[in-house]
């Protein structure tokens, strides 16, 4: 069986880097019919996991993504930690390290003035003597000393590290605290994972949690590093290109689908193909397909995919959303019909509200520049004829109110613009919108009769 596990430490929300690496690895767990499992690197105690995980559950649950059994918290683990540090000292694994701050200091100093990269010496592994008196020891794990650390890795190949670019480096500290690679290779082996799916910016941790699975006997799972995502300059994507908590999509106006489709496509492929649904992807998705190199963020592609999704989501579906973004449902015949036309224009849910309110509401300004193009010479002439002829034809339909604007302008023998556009600017406030005669089939002759005299009035002062 597929086991995987998304791991991160918390930091108050969930990085879009950090929901990319937990879709693969939830896909992949998904597709083997695996399992895909939470856990919370919260050992620094500083900070408060209960809100962390409340912040990552709610991302999860907005774009689906659902976890098996229960929320494991590395806080809480501690005595595990230690039964099996106590292990590793019984068998000789592990020792006790006296060396004091300033030892430690003078030797990176020394190190570091002959050019060397700094590294413990392992002046305490074989250490048999008397232990300085008041310096509580750290605990260090005895790594392979020569030869290579290598790992055979599912996205970059194989990855070989001459074992002296590791050193005994510390699985515990003074105060008995367990560290960092130390509790993650515990973890992963406790929780049974199979499948490491995380970005690459743990690659060199690897081979530190090598050396505590091969002290303890455990077998190596499958490592996947993933490349990271780079922000529209091709740097790293970080907290500061705004936009990093996955929350911040939703409140946005992006759809979960869209998100999940962008992420997916950053960084993995299947031929040229960019729209994915979720049970597509369940059934293509394969962690070796992972490209190699980093991928950039690339925001059209996102309103591209949110656009649509938005336009295939049923009116629905898009009303009920709407209502996070000032849209009222009450009414909801009308702004079923309302989102009918609109919809396929917004990029986000922001946009949908926006178009919708300006059919809605009636326009309490003009844009200036729409103005002054839309009403030269008998423009408003042309209006005040058009609504008179309204009021006779009565339409009732969007093809009876397109006919109707035709009938004028044959008569008048003038451009559809020469309509269209004093009739765009006083129904909606500037020259956007969709189709003039499903607005109009919508607002019905006395609302547009109304908007066209508000626009009169206003060009009189
Ligand atoms: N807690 C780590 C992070 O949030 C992930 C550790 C791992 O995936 O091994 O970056």
């Amino acid at each position: 069986m597929i086991i995987t596990r998304f791991a991160p430490s918390p930091t108050g929300y969930l990085h879009i880097g950090g929901l990319r690496t937990a879709l693969y690895s939830w896909l992949w767990a998904r597709k083997n019919s695996g399992k895909f499992l939470l856990r919370i690197e919260d050992t620094d105690l500083s900070r408060n996991s209960d809100e962390a995980l409340e912040a990552i559950l709610k991302a999860f649950n907005w774009v689906g993504l659902d976890h098996d059994g229960e929320v494991l918290y590395q806080s809480k683990r501690f005595d595990i930690y230690k039964s099996y540090i106590q292990k590793l000292l019984d068998e000789g694994k592990a020792y006790k390290c006296y060396m004091s701050k300033d030892e430690l200091d003078d030797l990176r100093a020394s190190q570091e003035a002959k050019g060397e990269r700094p590294r413990y010496d392992g002046r305490y592994r074989d250490f048999s003597g008397t232990p300085p008196e008041g310096v509580n020891p750290v605990i260090r794990i005895k790594a392979q000393q020569d030869g290579f650390i290598e790992f055979e890795d599912g996205i970059k190949g194989k990855i070989k590290i001459a074992a002296s670019e590791v050193d005994d480096f510390i699985i515990a500290r003074s105060d008995g605290t367990p560290t960092y690679n130390f509790v993650v290779a515990i973890d992963d082996y406790e929780m049974g994972l199979t499948d490491v799916i995380r970005g690459d910016d743990h690659l060199y941790n690897t081979p530190k949690q090598i050396v505590v699975y091969e002290a303890l006997g455990f077998k190596l799972p499958k490592f996947y590093h993933v490349a990271m995502i780079n922000n529209e300059k091709g740097k790293k994507l970080s907290k500061r290109d705004g936009a990093a908590d996955a929350m911040d999509y939703k409140r946005n106006g992006y759809l979960p689908e869209a998100l999940i489709n962008f992420l997916v496509r950053l960084g993995w492929s299947h031929g040229d193909q960019e729209i994915f649904s979720i049970e597509e992807l369940i059934e293509l998705f394969d962690p070796s397909n992972i490209g190699k190199s980093a991928s950039s963020y690339n925001l059209d592609k996102l309103l591209w995919l949110n656009a649509h999704y938005i336009k295939n989501s049923s009116n629905d579906k898009l009303l009920a959303l709407l209502k996070d973004f000032g849209i009222d449902s009450d009414n909801s015949d009308i702004m079923l019909d309302i989102i009918d036309i609109t919809k396929d224009r917004a990029k986000t849910l922001v946009d949908l509200a926006n178009e919708i309110n300006f059919i809605v509401k009636a326009p309490t300004s003009y844009d200036e520049k729409a103005l002054k193009k839309a009403f030269k010479g008998d423009a408003v002439e042309i209006l005040d004829d058009f609504v008179a002829n309204l009021e006779l034809d009565k339409p009732t339909n969007k093809e009876a109110y397109h006919k109707s604007m035709e009938s004028i302008i044959e008569s008048k023998e003038i451009g559809f613009g020469k309509l269209g556009q004093p009739l765009r600017v006083a129904l909606l406030g500037a020259m956007r919108g969709p189709g003039m005669d499903s607005v109009m089939d919508i607002l019905g002759v006395d609302e547009i009769k109304s908007r066209v005299e508000s626009i009169k009035s206003f060009l009189k002062r």
